[in-house]
């Protein structure tokens, strides 16, 4: 049994003619999946009642429903997805000025352990299957057409390359919901061996890089990812994916007051930054988090003088504001809440 959502449009061919069905019916299927975007086979009313049954039972349609809805004042709106064994992800959309960006999950919970995250803060229950994160996707698109896609909810994608690769994929797929894979973002905790994968896949998905700490010694006090994988050879890959790829990455700097905020700090990531052709910087304020509320969130000062020594260092930095904090969309915490609550 394979799932609708996790068949990549030019398979569909092939698995039909595997099971004696003749091939003209791929147009068919695609057009209901991802021109009607049905949400059960029933409703793909152009198929024969038969091919509708055989479908069903082979190649059934993600059943998952919507546990809750919270929009913020600034209209970012925050879904929890839940599936059939009970788990549970969010998604997060947001609107800004012509876009509508939809932040998808890839895993339940997350087992990187960053301190200031959310997610991460029971580790990871399970990772999402391709149809499964096609499936939030769907959920999304209900609320308007989706723009921009970034891989920056619970978990983390290189943990889980195959599926979220393999849904990324359905999602750009020109026969499928066709969303233009420069639209599309993944981002990473620093997941070398991620890194490299992406580099030989030739698409033209945009990668983040969540940084943080521009030295072993504090990056490891808070991302652990970093023992494994330390500076040096995170920024060595990053560079190497540069030259091969001729795209520009980006990274993530969450600024925590007292923590990784000082002049010297910024200094030290202007030039970690330097090291890797093509970098940008997205300098963003730290999202208060309910597990560790000695980590504050840094003043507008702060933030000016890190963006003021970036740019002074020609390193290409834009502050981000954090959306949606009354709809608990800092990564994590709506489904935290839930599972305080007994709900998932
Ligand atoms: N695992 C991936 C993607 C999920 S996190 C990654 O680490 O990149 C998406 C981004 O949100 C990362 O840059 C992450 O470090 C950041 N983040 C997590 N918790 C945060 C918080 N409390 N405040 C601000 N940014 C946070």
């Amino acid at each position: 049994m394979t799932k609708a959502w996790s068949i990549l449009p030019d398979e569909w061919k092939p698995i039909l003619a595997d099971r004696g069905l003749r091939p003209f019916r791929a147009d068919q299927i695609l057009q209901s999946l991802y021109r009607d975007y049905i949400m059960r086979w029933d409703d793909a009313t152009t198929l024969p009642k038969d091919l509708r049954e055989t479908l069903k039972t082979e190649f059934p349609i993600t059943v998952f429903d919507i546990r809750e809805t919270k929009t913020s004042a600034d209209g970012t709106k925050k879904l929890l997805v839940g599936f059939a064994d009970g788990q549970c992800v969010e998604t997060v959309l947001i609107p800004a000025a012509g876009r509508f960006t939809q932040c998808l999950s890839t895993q339940v919970g997350c087992a990187m352990g960053c301190a200031f995250c959310a997610s991460g803060a029971h580790g990871v229950a399970r990772s999402l299957s391709s149809d499964e994160i096609v499936a939030e996707y769907m959920a999304g698109r209900a609320h308007g057409e989706i723009t921009n896609i970034v891989v920056m909810g619970m978990g983390e994608p290189f943990a889980n390359y195959d599926e979220t690769l393999r849904a990324l994929k359905l999602i750009n797929a020109g026969r499928g919901p066709n969303l233009g894979a420069r639209h599309i973002t993944i981002s990473t905790c620093g997941v070398v061996p991620g890194i490299e994968r992406l580099a030989s896949e030739g698409i033209q998905f945009e990668l983040s890089v969540s940084l943080h700490a521009p030295d072993d010694e504090l990056r490891s006090s808070l991302m652990p990812v970093n023992r494994r994988w330390p500076t040096d050879s995170l920024l060595e890959a990053c560079a190497a994916y540069t030259r091969a790829t001729k795209r520009v990455i980006t990274f993530e700097y969450t600024v925590i007051a007292g923590v990784n905020d000082s002049r010297a700090c910024a200094e030290a990531l202007a030039r970690q930054v330097r090291r890797v052709p093509q970098a940008k910087v997205n300098l963003i304020p730290l999202s208060p988090v309910q597990h560790r509320p000695d980590f504050r969130t840094p003043d507008e000062r702060t933030m000016l003088m890190f963006l003021d020594v970036l740019m002074k260092n020609h390193v290409q930095t834009m502050l981000r504001r954090s959306r949606g904090k009354d709809a608990d969309a800092a990564c994590g915490q709506l489904r935290l809440r839930h599972q305080a609550a007994g709900a998932c």
